[in-house]
């Protein structure tokens, strides 16, 4: 059996332990210790990284009462080696896993709903809840959350008895019996848990829920606690920092600053389609019954386009065709429409001659082309001609 370290302490770093057992498998080595605070993968909660007897520790299994470190060399049986555990990574992983907890008590207390999945990588952690909760009770435990943080409870590790197990209301996803390890969040939770913790609940830092979706008839929240959180509100404060500087407004008005250029966009868009309206107007004005039309206007999008086509059509004209430049690109769209030929084959020889595609009905297409306009204007003539 390998003591656990981190059953007692979840801050040991460092440590001496003995070789009790180190066996070949496949190119690494799998080297059983009498103690380690490496923690094995369990729990939601990955397996620590670190450095075993002057090597990477490539992983961490646990079978039965053994703990197996995976290493590249062999380490000699009965000799004293030193270890190191990855505090870093170990102590991002608490500070989310004892969130976690906090968190999946809190949700029980208030709406007896159970956690039904736990997922931790190194970006996110997720939470799966069994039932609905609101935006106002996702912002109320937030709130609650970091208040069971702010006062430091302390974090115990308790093994009750049988009995005391049977009396104990504790949070677990399985029926559990013999030595069960309870993990106690201040007063405010209990859950079975083998995973290391947090020795004070403070160490968590701050607890920040950053998405919820509704999930097979729960919850699936995403929570970031410690280092997490602050690296969030870090990265979400410049770009509003910056977001700000381009409207010239402090970082908590640019919402309102969105909005105002949301409205005058929408004006804007409003005089363009005047405008533009105003413009098909004065064109159709000018048409004379009879004669093809090639209109080069850079002013219109393509439904002020597909409307000038439409409106020339309706006059008369026996073939409209409307150019789009856009500025600073050889590419360009043209809209082209007759109420007397099939202008399909017109697309063909547009695509051809110029590159680009484009199609649509015997009496309008539509497409893009490349080139100088004039060249398509000379192609447009010739078609006029034999049309
Ligand atoms: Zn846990």
């Amino acid at each position: 059996m390998t003591k656990k370290l981190y059953d007692e302490d979840s801050h040991i770093r460092q440590f001496k332990a003995r070789v009790v057992a180190c066996q070949a498998e496949g190119s690494a080595y799998r080297v059983e210790l009498d103690q380690t605070a490496f923690f094995a993968e369990g729990g939601g909660q990955a397996s620590d990284r670190g450095r075993l007897g002057g090597q990477t520790v490539l992983g961490v299994q646990e079978q039965g009462d053994h703990i197996y470190h995976v290493l590249p060399g062999p380490l000699p049986v009965g000799s004293e080696v030193e270890g190191e555990i990855d505090w870093a990574f170990r102590f991002d992983n608490m500070q989310q896993h004892s969130g976690e907890h906090i968190l999946s008590g809190l949700v029980y207390a208030l709406k007896g709903y159970h956690n039904v999945g736990f997922h931790m990588n190194e970006s996110l952690t997720t939470i799966d809840f069994d039932g609905p909760l609101t935006q106002e009770e996702l912002e109320d435990l937030e709130q609650k959350a970091n208040q069971v943080i702010y006062e430091n409870e302390p974090v115990r590790i308790l093994y009750p008895g049988e009995e005391e197990l049977q009396r104990l209301a504790y949070r677990s996803k399985k029926e559990l019996s013999g030595r069960v390890r309870i993990v106690a969040l201040g007063s405010s939770d209990l859950c079975a848990c083998c995973a290391p913790h947090v020795k004070e609940t403070g160490e968590v830092g701050a607890l920040k829920i950053v998405d919820a979706q509704h999930y097979k008839g729960g919850m699936r929240l995403t929570i970031l606690c410690g280092a997490r959180a602050r690296g969030d509100y870090a990265i979400k404060h410049q770009m509003l920092r910056e977001l700000g500087a381009q409207f010239s407004v402090a970082p908590l008005q640019v919402q309102q600053a969105v909005l105002k250029e949301q409205q005058e966009l929408q004006q804007l868009k409003s005089r363009i389609a005047a405008l533009s309206d105003a413009l098909i107007e004065a064109r159709a004005a000018q048409v004379t019954a009879d004669t093809p039309l090639c209109l080069v206007e850079p002013a219109l999008d393509t439904v002020s386009a597909r409307k000038l086509v439409n409106a020339l059509v309706e006059k008369g004209c026996p073939l409209a065709a409307v150019l789009l430049p856009k500025e600073g690109s050889a590419l360009y769209q043209y809209v082209i429409g007759s109420g007397k030929t099939d202008v399909r084959p017109l697309a063909k020889t547009l695509s051809e001659q110029l590159g680009g595609r484009g199609g649509g009905s015997a009496a309008m297409i539509q497409g893009t082309v490349t080139g100088a306009a004039a060249q398509a204007a000379t192609i447009l003539e010739q078609y006029f001609r034999g049309a």
